[in-house]
């Protein structure tokens, strides 16, 4: 199966996403740009399993992105890191190269000049982030992804056992300290306080 039209990803992103919006745009054509940087023609098909992708951002592009790649966090083949930027980095598994894309700033700004009599700057950006080309919207940056075993999907290991709570961890996520094996929020790494 080849890459889809963006119309026919703006239909599938919008009933992934909840709604279609110049993030959603933003994102086809991010992931889009990315598999076309790595020579990926079949994301869904041949190319299912090569394919990793780091998020930088929890906002709505990062909705589009699994939509055209495919990769989600249920198969532990999109990854998100909180550095709050609209920001992809898609990793070829098999040729063990990985390139990152950001969105310009610029390209708002962009959209504004190209649409002024648009109503909402939402509108403005639908419609530019459709056209412009990628090198307007998009800056490029290929660089090297270190993946250990224990991140890439189909990682198989014992699940360890906390010592404190008695949780499973799966993926090597313990951390052991003072010869104890702990999850991480026993080690202190916990986003909750039990009540
Ligand atoms: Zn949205
Ligand atoms: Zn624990």
């Amino acid at each position: 199966m080849p890459l889809k039209s963006l119309a026919e990803y703006e239909q599938l992103a919008e009933q992934a996403h909840g709604h279609l919006c110049a993030g959603q745009i933003l994102g086809i054509r991010m992931a889009v740009y990315g598999l076309k940087l790595l020579g990926l023609a079949d994301p869904a098909g041949a190319d299912r399993k090569r394919l990793v992708t780091f998020v930088e951002i929890d906002r709505c592009v990062t909705d589009a992105i699994p939509v055209v790649t495919g990769c989600r966090l249920g198969k532990r083949a999109l990854k998100f890191r909180d550095f709050g930027k609209v920001a992809a980095t898609f990793c070829d598994l098999e040729r063990d190269r990985a390139v990152r894309i950001l969105a310009r700033e610029s390209a708002r700004a962009r959209a504004r000049e190209l649409y002024p009599r648009m109503s909402t700057g939402n509108q403005q950006q639908m419609r530019a982030y459709r056209e412009l080309a990628d090198e307007d919207l998009f800056a490029v940056q290929w660089v090297r992804v270190a993946l250990a075993p224990e991140d890439l999907p189909g990682y198989k290991a014992p699940r360890a056992v906390c010592a404190q709570c008695g949780e499973a961890i799966s993926f090597r996520r313990e951390v052991v300290r003072e010869g104890r094996t702990l999850c991480r929020a026993c080690a202190g790494q916990a986003y909750y306080t039990p009540l």
